[in-house]
């Protein structure tokens, strides 16, 4: 029996500091970190032999050799259950896994991660023993691939609107129709998981609810020719038309009207697996350019001795360690659920997303100026992995704004047993979320704010734990604020949402990189080491992870000081009539000359 444990992110509305949770921080057993280190070691063989990123992004495919290579590691069935042929990795093992393969090139990381983190993976936590049986040892071999298909031309961030119907036969299962519009390795796939509406019987009446269904490749199914995108180009992506497709009961997956859960879940894990891809992806970005910085001179110096571009270096850095702190701390907690606790993980794995993605991002951006001119050249990587980084703050889990309101409203929507009641609202963010905010504006308000404090971070790290307990309590004093100022307005005020989501994921950074950094401290201390290094040589490794953490904490706190501030003193409302100018007339009326 699994003991339901408040998760910690949701906790830190309420002012409590669940540090049990996150410390110590994760490891992989011995067996594990192992076989995830010769796997990684394998992999990285394999791409240094055989993977040209250049030749994937310019004949936008993957070669058929490349695809037996990655069936030959392993790399389809990464988490499917060793009793149906996969590897049989957790969490944080297989996000290692997706952080190598983002590191080697984002194309094959699509692939896989499509595959396994989302379709493999829906199938292994909600499918009946036949339907695994029947699908995981093909998918964790390789020999089918698999796709998750849920977009649809008029439905996007808003999934549950999705219009395919699988409309039930008189004895015959269902009958399918409709369309997907963006499906990844939809020109590879031999099995689709795909989400309908379908009609379920209540007392009331029929309702529409969403289901998942298998749909192997077969007749009346046309998998659409492929999209060009801007990047991750050699990862399949099409559209898909359904017409009269028949299937049976037995291929629903979750049960009728489940759907919506299957794919709730499973995009949880889909985003930190995504995340993962954008470490790995970050840190080829920072080699390059310290490759670059340390080796090109100008004005008779080398590039890496200039404050701008040392500053680029560093944050390039810092963040990169609080995301990697972030996503592996997430990936243990989602671990630990195997060993008879269950915590809700849905809030950290979208702050895993968006602090990864943007991450990303800003580090493609960098490296690029810093490579400058060759940063605008194709003959240079840097391009191709800025054009790859853009999917991420997009796909798969929802784009970044739409998680930022769902890290607000699942935070603001209280911890523990209250989640059961307020279900409903938390799906539908934007519709329902009004109805229940009252019932805890109270709760809130009345809470009795005792302190949240600090205890397990080491002691070299007590000005960063100062920090993270002042700004939980300034979050808990800013979300009783804002329920009371705002009630069931809430739901409508996304520059509110926005600030709300952007203090929690600063924060919950903090709260891994405090955890991680201690325990190299730790770790440094029970070895009995305290050398400190000579002028000029390397720093060892707690000693650097110290740094990176102060680094990253005394930025985040400056950011999450400012974003506190404009919760009362902002400019919102000038905002919004600006973007009602645009939108009302042209767009931008001015010419600055005629
Ligand atoms: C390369 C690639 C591969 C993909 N693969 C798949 C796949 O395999 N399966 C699949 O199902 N989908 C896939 N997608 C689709 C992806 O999941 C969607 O693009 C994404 O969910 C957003 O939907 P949309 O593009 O329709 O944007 P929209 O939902 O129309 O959003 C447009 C803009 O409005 C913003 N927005 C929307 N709603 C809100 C809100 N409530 N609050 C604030 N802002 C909001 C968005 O953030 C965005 O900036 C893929 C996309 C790409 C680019």
């Amino acid at each position: 029996m699994s003991r339901n444990l408040p998760s910690f992110g949701k906790s830190l509305f309420f002012g409590d500091l669940r540090e049990e949770l996150i410390f110590p921080f994760p490891r992989l057993s011995r067996d594990e970190q192992a076989r995830t280190s010769k796997l990684v070691g394998e992999l990285a063989e394999f791409a240094r032999q055989q993977v040209d990123s250049n030749a994937i992004d310019r004949d936008e495919r993957i070669p058929e050799p490349v695809l037996a290579g990655m069936r030959r590691l392993g790399l389809f069935g990464l988490n499917i259950p060793t009793a149906y042929g996969g590897l049989g990795l957790g969490a944080g093992a297989t996000c290692r896994l997706f952080d190598a393969l983002g590191e080697i090139d984002g194309s094959l990381a699509v692939t896989v991660g499509t595959h396994t983190a989302l379709s493999a993976r829906a199938l292994t936590t909600f499918g009946s023993d036949d339907q695994k049986r029947r699908y995981l040892p093909k998918l964790a071999s390789g020999e089918t691939l698999a796709s998750f298909a849920v977009t649809e031309p008029l439905a996007g961030s808003d999934a549950a609107s999705i219009r395919m119907r699988a409309e039930p036969q008189e004895g015959h299962g269902f009958l399918l129709n409709g369309s997907k519009s963006w499906v990844s390795n939809g020109g590879l796939a031999g099995l689709h998981v795909l989400f309908a509406q379908t009609h379920v019987a209540r007392a009331a009446g029929d309702v529409d609810r969403i289901s998942g269904l298998l749909i192997d490749q077969g007749p009346g199914g046309i998998v659409g020719s492929e999209r060009r995108k801007l990047g991750v180009r050699g990862s399949s992506t099409t559209a898909l038309y359904i017409e009269e497709v028949r299937a049976s009961g037995s291929q629903l997956l979750g049960g009728l009207g489940g759907g919506f859960k299957v794919l709730m879940e499973t995009i949880n894990f889909g985003r930190l697996s995504f995340a993962a891809v954008c470490l790995g992806t970050a840190r080829t970005l920072l080699r390059l350019a310290v490759q670059h910085a340390t080796s090109r001179h100008q004005f008779g110096r080398l590039l890496s001795t200039l404050g701008m571009i040392k500053e680029k270096c560093a944050s390039m850095a810092v963040d990169l360690y609080a995301a990697e702190s972030v996503v592996y701390l997430t990936a243990g907690l989602i671990d630990s659920n195997s060993h008879g606790r269950s915590v809700d993980t849905t809030l950290e794995t979208a702050c895993s997303k968006v602090l990864a993605s943007e991450m990303l991002w800003r580090a493609a951006t960098e490296a690029s100026q810093i490579a400058a001119g060759c940063g605008y050249a194709n003959d240079y990587p840097y391009e191709r992995l800025l054009r790859d980084a853009r999917l991420y703050s997009v796909y798969p889990g929802g784009t970044n704004e739409v998680l930022r309101c769902y890290i607000a409203l699942n935070g603001l929507a209280g911890p523990g047993e209250q989640l059961a009641r307020l279900a409903d609202a938390i799906k539908f963010p934007l519709r329902g979320y009004g109805l229940v905010v009252e019932t805890l504006v109270d709760k809130v308000r009345n809470a009795a704010y005792g302190r949240a404090i600090l205890a397990r971070h080491h002691p070299r790290l007590k000005r960063e734990a100062v920090l993270i307990e002042d700004t939980i309590e300034s979050l808990t004093r800013e979300v009783d604020r804002v329920l009371r100022r705002h009630g069931r307005f809430i739901a409508e005020m996304q520059y509110v949402q926005r600030r709300v989501a952007n203090v929690v994921i600063d924060l919950y950074a903090m709260c891994a990189s405090v955890s991680r950094a201690s325990a190299a401290l730790y770790q440094k201390d029970a070895r009995g080491d305290h050398a400190m290094p000579e002028a000029g040589g390397e720093l060892d490794r707690a000693e650097r992870e110290l740094r990176l953490c102060v680094g990253f904490c005394s930025r985040a706190s400056g950011r999450i000081t400012e974003t506190l501030a404009r919760f009362t003193q902002n400019d919102d409302e000038l905002m919004k009539s600006i973007a009602d100018d645009c939108y009302i007339g042209r767009p931008y009326p001015f010419d600055a000359v005629l």
